[in-house]
């Protein structure tokens, strides 16, 4: 068995709407009071609240509070707990010496949510294509919400837990699935061993010389965004066409984001499906696209275009495609290989020759002035990535993998990351979102 998260998209109507607000209000109403009662117990008597105390005046809350009975007893413990947790982070943290802000009690326009924790209180139904009902509470607080969106598991997925979350107006629900290992499997049409480097001319540049086009969800839609900021700011603070407006850039941002998901998910899966061994680098987004701005003393230089810069990085959704890889490559049995940066250096690197030719970011071909060798600089270092995940086993491969080895730079001991597994392990939970928006 294995877990699987899929997300769809909720269309309650107007009264239901209504309902799941004010039962997320209560849900707010309740940690907000739980954490109260901490904060209390603390300041008057010293004395720290467990999570089984509050737990057991559950009843209690819900005998003065009838209101409190519909959510279900499971989905209020589940509230508590997430307070709780929030606690023992707090705790962890403070004792590894780090200074992390003390809980802050929620409005609930801002609280996102609720969760059932097991499969009580709620029943999800799938009708064929992409239609579903999620039926909420039971007697008359019962409610059958429609919802849209579909996963790849089939009948044998059974829901285990539901997450009820509202982002910009609208309503979603995220489904924890217990799979059958055999049903996470992915079919794989080709056994390709491909080299791929991620960048902003290009998404993606293979060692053959493809590429994929970077779609730049973000820059096309940038104009369009500055224009609705640049009216918002011209309206007074929390007016109600300041919200409006501020709704409206909401909505924007998360169009481009799913937009940018959509393409994520199609490109990593067709990546995966074709490939046997597929090699790339590690890549620390957070690093690559560090701020230039530097302190007082020392400022930075070309500081807006490395901003520019940055915001493409981000843009490019690296952190998103290499976890996408991941999971994926696990699930069709594909073995993908991550080079390590530092030590491959796979863009300065010749993969003809293995000598390394030092080039800046604007260089976009790579000349070796060693053994002559000419590519598109990212081609080059797909294939040197590729050399890289031949290198580090034994079996010969087909294309540029089996030329032969050429002679390593014994520059310290490469630990390069190598996940080789079958289909059909067991692996820790992993996160696959549908395409819920319309
Ligand atoms: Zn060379």
């Amino acid at each position: 068995m294995q877990r699987r998260k899929v997300t769809l998209k909720l269309y309650p109507n107007a009264a239901q709407a209504a309902r799941l607000e004010a039962w997320t209000r209560l849900h707010c109403e309740l940690y907000n009071a739980a954490l109260e009662e901490r904060i209390d117990a603390w300041h008057k008597a010293r004395k720290s609240i467990s999570y089984y105390e509050q737990q057991n005046v559950l009843p209690q809350i819900k005998a003065d509070r009838p209101e409190f009975i519909a959510l279900g007893s499971h989905a209020l413990q589940q509230t508590l707990r997430r307070l709780d947790l929030a606690f023992q982070s707090f705790f962890r943290r403070v004792k590894a010496g780090q200074t992390p802000g003390f809980r802050r009690f929620k409005a609930a326009k801002r609280f996102s949510g609720f969760t059932y924790p097991d499969p009580a209180g709620w029943k999800l139904m799938q009708h064929g294509g992409r239609g579903a009902t999620l039926r909420l509470g039971s007697g008359d607080a019962a409610m059958s919400i429609r919802a849209r969106g579909r996963h790849r598991f089939g009948d044998q997925a059974k829901p285990n837990d539901i997450t009820l979350t509202r982002r910009n107006d609208q309503w979603f629900v995220s489904v924890t699935l217990r799979v059958p290992d055999a049903a996470c499997a992915r079919q794989r049409t080709g056994d390709m061993r491909r080299g791929v480097d991620f960048g902003i001319n290009d998404w993606a540049t293979f060692d053959d010389g493809r590429t994929i086009g970077n779609p730049r969800w973000l820059r096309e839609e940038l104009p369009r965004l500055a224009a609705l900021q640049r009216q918002r700011a011209r309206k007074k603070k929390g007016s109600l066409r300041f919200k409006r407006l501020g709704r409206r850039i909401a909505r924007l941002h998360e169009r481009i984001g799913n937009r940018r998901r959509d393409f994520v998910h199609k490109e990593t899966t067709r990546m995966v499906r074709q490939c046997a061994v597929l090699a790339t680098e590690q890549l620390a987004p957070k690093t690559m696209s560090r701020s230039a701005k530097g302190t007082v003393d020392a400022p930075g230089r070309r500081v807006r275009q490395k901003a520019g810069l940055n915001r493409e990085i981000l843009s490019a959704a690296f952190g998103m495609a290499h976890p996408m890889l991941a999971y994926k490559a696990e699930e069709a049995g594909t073995r993908l290989h991550l080079s390590n940066t530092r030590q491959l250096k796979p863009s300065q690197c010749c993969a003809a020759c293995w000598e390394l030719v030092p080039k800046t970011l604007a260089q976009r071909v790579h000349v070796c002035p060693h053994c002559g060798h000419t590519a598109p600089r990212d081609r080059n270092s797909a294939m040197v990535v590729l050399i890289d995940a031949h290198n580090t086993q034994d079996t010969p491969g087909t294309g540029v993998a089996a030329r032969p080895k050429p002679l390593s730079r014994q520059r310290g001991k490469s630990r390069p990351v190598t996940r080789e597994t079958p289909a059909t392990t067991p692996c820790v939970e992993r996160r696959e979102s549908s395409y819920s928006v319309a």
